[in-house]
């Protein structure tokens, strides 16, 4: 059972918090006034995350039952599939955000970071995020750094981060009824020296402003009157690492940006504008049939972009190429980016875009648990070597191997596991997203995967029949993806529900697949203000070249 809201005593913060260094005092445990307005009646379900999984999900959660709480460092929601259209500016970022906080939705919210859970208590550690300068940009790009696998916290070495530096935020905890992880992914950078405090990223508002910046700054660096032509070449090469569909979508929006929009700005520097995509793999968009992903390549590299698959970044570094060390950063020049196979390459801009890591709450705070309580346990795996009671074992949450998401069971129920591998099921904590992987069917980390689990759970909580309905399973709808000059890729899936071949072609290309993207983003997007934003503004692009840049 819960214990009342009333009790929170810091010397019961979660063990994992106390781990991580960060004192905990007593004065600093404060009681939230969302927590404070919790209608007892209704059940209290604290979702962690504002993004496809914890918005979705608030927004379905029927008022009448629950009293949905959501907790996250950014207090909106970001429509990903149109990201990239905002850093090439053919959309204004404020498209495709949704606030959190909306008078019509009976949703409340907190602005701040989960650090820790504490099933015993049924409690979530949050630290209140709070930008230094004011500004409620979110910090993903610092938390993405500092969750990336290099794992130390990289703050004071972020040069273009560095007004993004968090305050070390206030302690409080939460209680929940059910708790719902949804926080999303990190970018993977593997390691490669120089790229957690180089690159950019691209997961959020912050990062396309800070690429549209970037790019506009190179063009301004390149025309002034004393910048050598080779460095002139450097600063306008602009490299994007990774070529999923997030990789080949910015190349494509870039490519129109910097073609029709820049060069009409900036004719003098007509044919030295390039945009290289680098990927590790033989082909480009793995997840597209192989004509589709073709098609893709042939089409990208007609309009001036450089595919190069099959290469290996092996280091990205400020200053241009063959400078001696130190490397201090210098936004007026150039960075080095080194590949296997090229050497060493002048740029004006890295974009890191190569999948996907967990955040550090994922790898490391939820690392140690304290006992919890067999009630919470919804079913737990027989084991004759193990300890059948949750009190006397040392539990874990159960991950994916190599520090990876969340495992939860087919109805994304989170799954612990203890030291002889025994694994117990909780009742009221859930996960979702790309944090999360069902053991059966893991769906793909994508917008498309994340509602449907969304939208499925809130549906199962409101019905009452989570026990008694099958397992979530994940419907492939098709995948889309931009490729450049009004041009698009749709790949259609394969069979049916009934496993019958589908009547409709595999794959649709070209222009009216890029009909079909623009239409299809435009429904999907979530208010009637940004669908009518996003339409408007497409027409609008059509007939003012200006409104672009
Ligand atoms: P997110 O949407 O990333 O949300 C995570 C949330 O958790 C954020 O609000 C974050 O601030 C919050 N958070 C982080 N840490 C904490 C913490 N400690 N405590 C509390 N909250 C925290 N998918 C498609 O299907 N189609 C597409 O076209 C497509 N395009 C994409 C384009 C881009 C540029 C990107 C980056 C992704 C794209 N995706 C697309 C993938 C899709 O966006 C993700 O799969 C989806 O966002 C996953 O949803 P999520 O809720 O798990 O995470």
């Amino acid at each position: 059972a819960r214990p009342p809201n009333s009790t929170y005593i810091s010397s019961s913060i979660a063990p994992a918090f106390h781990a991580s260094g960060r004192r905990c005092l007593a004065t600093q445990v404060k009681k939230p006034p969302a927590a404070q307005e919790h209608e007892n009646k209704k059940e209290r379900v604290v979702i962690l995350g504002s993004g496809w999984g914890g918005y979705t999900l608030s927004r379905r959660l029927s008022p009448k039952t629950y009293a949905p709480l959501i907790i996250s460092p950014r207090s909106y929601f970001v429509f990903t599939p149109l990201l990239t259209n905002t850093a090439s500016g053919s959309l204004d970022f404020s498209n495709i955000v949704e606030p959190v906080r909306d008078p019509r939705a009976k949703v409340d919210f907190i602005q701040a970071a989960a650090r820790a859970i504490d099933l015993k208590k049924k409690t979530v550690i949050c630290e209140a995020t709070v930008v230094k300068s004011g500004v409620t940009e979110s910090p993903r790009t610092t938390e993405e750094r500092r969750g990336t696998e290099e794992g130390p916290e990289a703050t004071n070495k972020e040069p273009m981060q560095a007004l993004l530096q968090w305050e070390q935020g206030e302690i409080f905890e939460v209680p929940y009824d059910k708790l719902v992880i949804a926080v999303g992914a990190v970018s993977r950078t593997f390691g490669t020296p120089g790229v957690r405090e180089n690159a950019m990223f691209f997961k959020d508002i912050g990062d396309a402003k800070r690429v549209k910046r970037r790019v506009r700054e190179c063009f301004e660096l390149a025309v002034l009157p004393f910048t050598t032509p080779e460095m002139r070449k450097w600063l306008l090469n602009f490299a994007i690492v990774g070529a999923g569909p997030t990789g080949i979508e910015l190349a494509a929006s870039l490519r129109d940006f910097i073609y029709s929009d820049m060069m009409a700005l900036y004719p003098s520097l007509d044919e030295i504008p390039k945009i290289t995509l680098y990927d590790v793999a033989p082909k480009v968009l793995s997840m597209f049939d192989e004509s589709l992903s073709r098609y893709a390549m042939e089409t990208m590299e007609r309009e001036g972009i450089d595919i190069k698959t099959s290469h290996h970044v092996k280091s990205l570094r400020w200053g241009p190429p063959g400078a001696p060390p130190p490397y201090n950063m210098d936004p007026k020049r150039c960075l080095t980016l080194t590949t296997e196979e090229d050497g060493e390459l002048g740029v004006g801009m890295c974009v890191w875009v190569t999948g996907n890591a967990m955040p550090k709450f994922i790898t490391e705070s939820l690392d140690s648990i304290d006992a919890f309580p067999t009630d919470s346990v919804h079913s737990m795996e027989a084991s004759p070597e193990a300890p059948e009671n949750p009190e006397n074992a040392s539990w874990k949450f159960k991950k994916a191997p190599k520090k990876g998401p969340l495992v939860v069971d087919g109805h994304l129920r989170v799954q612990l596991q203890n030291e002889t591998g025994q694994t117990a099921v909780l009742r009221d904590v859930f996960a979702l997203g790309d944090n999360a992987m069902p053991e059966t069917g893991a769906p793909p980390a994508t917008a498309q995967a994340t509602n449907q689990e969304s939208k499925w759970l809130a549906d199962r909580l409101n019905k009452g029949d989570l026990d008694r309905t099958p397992p979530f399973s994940f419907r492939d709808l098709g995948t889309m993806a931009y490729i450049g000059d009004e041009r698009a890729l749709m790949q259609i899936p394969h069979s049916g529900d009934r496993g019958s071949k589908s009547f409709l072609p595999e794959g649709i290309k070209g222009r009216t697949a890029s009909i079909i993207w623009k239409m299809a983003y435009i429904s999907m997007s979530i208010s009637w203000r940004n669908k009518l934003r996003v339409a408007f503004r497409w027409t609008l692009n059509k007939f003012f070249d200006w409104v672009t840049t």
